[in-house]
């Protein structure tokens, strides 16, 4: 039953992608399936959530598609344009900043998804725009700003944020990551997304969740 509400919250709470929960056994477990399309198809996942890594405050919040330069990278949910950076003045690169629409009815669900280092953006993107989950916008790079330039190949770099009440409602449904949470941001507060993407991440990530009795897909 434990599981069953959380996913009704998560559902109420919602991030406007398509939710499918199922209830199947009177342990309370049961399958949990959102699916965010995965932005770089056929990319590997290089970096996860809390991995340590060696340059700026040594953990890595969020996820790395590792990908040739110039594969393309799409919305993984749909949203609103909310930033277009076209150089690499800042440790992100040329990226796209993405508020995802719908579910919350109020300010305080809204979601910021960023895709970072992008070798290049889609020409006619612009903040307001619309864009659709699937919708192309970028391509893969290695754009970096001064604090890490040259660090790593080229891969998108993937990461949800947002404010208390988002990651209240996270954590109710999947726990405490194993990075823990990073302090707030200027753009909020950012959280894990590998439960959102059906990809080929850690094992780890889906047994956390189904020690919840939420199975990820
Ligand atoms: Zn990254």
């Amino acid at each position: 039953m434990v599981a069953w509400k959380k996913i009704l919250d998560i559902a109420g709470f919602g991030f406007g992608i398509w939710m499918v929960a199922r209830r199947y056994s009177s342990k309370a477990s049961g399958t949990f399936g959102i699916s965010f399309k995965n932005p770089v198809p056929g990319s590997t996942v290089t970096s996860g959530w809390g991995d340590s890594r060696a340059y700026r405050n040594g953990t890595h919040y969020g996820l790395d598609f590792g990908a040739a330069k110039g594969t393309p990278v799409y919305a993984a949910a749909d949203g609103v344009v909310t930033r277009i950076v076209k150089t690499n003045s800042t440790t992100a690169g040329k990226h796209v900043i993405v508020r995802t629409t719908g579910l919350l009815a109020s300010k305080n669900g809204m979601i910021n998804i960023r895709y970072l280092h992008l070798d290049s953006i889609v020409d006619d993107l612009t903040v307001g725009q619309v864009v659709k989950k699937g919708q192309l916008l970028g391509k893969v790079g290695a754009t970096y700003g001064p604090n890490s330039a040259g660090k790593t190949a080229p891969h998108l770099h993937f990461d949800m944020s947002g404010n208390q009440a988002v990651i209240d409602r996270y954590i109710e449904a999947f726990g405490l990551p194993e990075g823990g949470m990073p302090d707030a941001r200027s753009f909020g507060i950012q959280f894990p997304c590998e439960p959102f993407i059906a990809a080929n991440y850690k094992d780890t990530v889906r047994a956390r969740s189904s020690s919840r009795g939420i199975e990820v897909r």
